[in-house]
């Protein structure tokens, strides 16, 4: 409602009035002024300032670690760093959410993980995500490639964050990106001047700026840019970037530099073949990566460093049961649903530990070794009315033996 009268705040006639009851009024100058001293909001903007959704309370980084804990095996010096890594992230993020003029600059803290195939690097980060309640979106940096060329542009990375969001940007510009490959964009060795390393350096060089902090341009349909474009705009400068990479052999490289740098001082050099790689990663410094092919400028970009280790046959036993999603409660879960339990034997876990532990790829096979005995009972189960157990034994994982199958009574049913 305007008309003319006076604000009851700076007393101006002459500026547009929205008037109030009991005679008081308000200028459009006086509302602007309350929306700086309030911090920038406007109606759509939530409660927690400039950006559109509220962090809320952020957890602590023994919250986040306990909650890894029920999900992540092992691993326990990569959550400590991780969960202090994160809580530090959004605590920055939430305190210049609240302070937009503050004049103290926290600079960005991005993650590198670097572990074996299968060891959870991917899963860590995807956890840390879900217990935040931010969008995640995972990116693969084999497929990237320099603007222009064959492959997919960097800001392909940020439109799936943005779908992860519900299409929402504004909460897209807090989420955390993972992308995994990263050691297969290292540079291609120092002599390989002739052609342009367009997906190796070249793709280092493109996220550099989107991984610091800018303002990117998508395309909302993803692909190519192309001119004339509507694009998408986002600030990446809160988006949180976990970058991991199996680094095989930077191991070696970072012993190498151990063993050479102590030499002469009677220091031992380790030899063990169980050798702990989080401890040792926690010895890497930014030559050892440089010496791997990484650009000294995107190594920069990337400050906290994770090691993981690899898993023993006793972690993988632990993953197979233990976690709130393990395989194996899922498929509990889902037979329950058809009126059948399932009883998957100890032995039968130890056998899928052993069959994964000889695949050398960390938990990785557990999942299809998994699927493959089950597959025959999942297709019998929800047509056999009178099932009413499963039991999976060791010679079901070693022998392919078919799960034995009982009804109410303990009778054994045919296949
Ligand atoms: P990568 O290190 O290659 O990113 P992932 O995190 O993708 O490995 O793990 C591959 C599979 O193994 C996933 O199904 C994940 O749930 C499981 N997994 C790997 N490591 C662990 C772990 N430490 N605890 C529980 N599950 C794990």
């Amino acid at each position: 409602m305007a008309r003319r009268s006076a604000c009851s705040f700076c007393g101006s006639t002459t500026n547009t009035l929205v008037t109030g009851p009991g005679g008081i009024a308000i200028c459009d100058e006086c509302v602007e002024q309350c929306r700086k001293i309030l911090g920038g909001l406007t109606p759509h903007q939530g409660s927690t300032g400039s950006s559109g959704s509220d962090l809320g309370t952020i957890p602590t980084p023994k919250e986040l670690y306990d909650y890894m804990n029920q999900y992540v095996v092992g691993q326990q010096d990569a959550k400590r760093v991780l969960s202090v890594a994160v809580y530090n992230h959004y605590k920055r993020v939430k305190y210049y959410q609240e302070h937009p003029d503050s004049e103290i600059e926290m600079d960005k803290s991005n993650i590198l993980i670097v572990g074996p195939t299968g060891t959870g690097k991917t899963l860590l980060a995807r956890t840390l995500a879900k217990r935040l309640s931010v969008p995640f979106a995972i990116a693969d940096a084999t497929t990237l490639t320099e603007a222009g060329y064959v492959g997919e542009d960097v800001e392909n990375i940020l439109l799936k964050l943005i779908q992860a969001a519900d299409d929402d940007v504004s909460k897209a510009e807090h989420g955390i990106i993972f992308i995994d490959e990263i050691d297969k964009i290292a540079k291609k060795g120092e002599n390989v001047s002739i052609t342009r390393d367009v997906s190796g350096e070249g793709v280092q060089q493109a996220l550099l700026k989107i991984i610091e902090g800018t303002v990117a341009s998508v395309p909302p349909q993803g692909g190519r840019k192309h001119p004339n474009q509507e694009m998408l705009r986002i600030d990446t400068s809160n988006i949180l970037f976990i970058c991991g990479g199996a680094f095989v052999g930077l191991d070696k490289l970072i012993e190498k530099r151990l063993s050479t740098s102590s030499m002469g001082f009677g220091a031992d050099v380790v030899h063990n073949t169980e050798k702990n790689l989080s401890e040792l990663y926690a010895s890497m410094l930014p030559d050892d990566l440089i010496k791997f092919g990484l650009i000294p400028e995107f190594i920069g970009r990337l400050p906290v460093h994770v090691g993981l280790n690899n898993l023993t046959r006793e972690d993988l036993k632990r993953i197979i049961t233990e976690p709130k999603n393990s395989i194996i409660r899922q498929y509990e879960q889902s037979m329950e649903i058809d009126g059948v339990k399932l009883d998957f034997l100890p032995e039968a876990v130890e056998a899928v530990a052993d069959t994964a532990f000889r695949q050398q790829t960390g938990a990785r096979g557990i999942r299809s070794i998994v699927e493959t005995v089950m597959l025959d009972i999942m297709f019998d189960v929800p047509s056999r009315k009178e099932a009413a157990r499963v039991v999976v034994d060791a010679p079901c994982i070693l022998e392919g033996k078919r799960p034995a199958m009982y009804d109410a009574a303990g009778n054994l049913l045919s296949a």
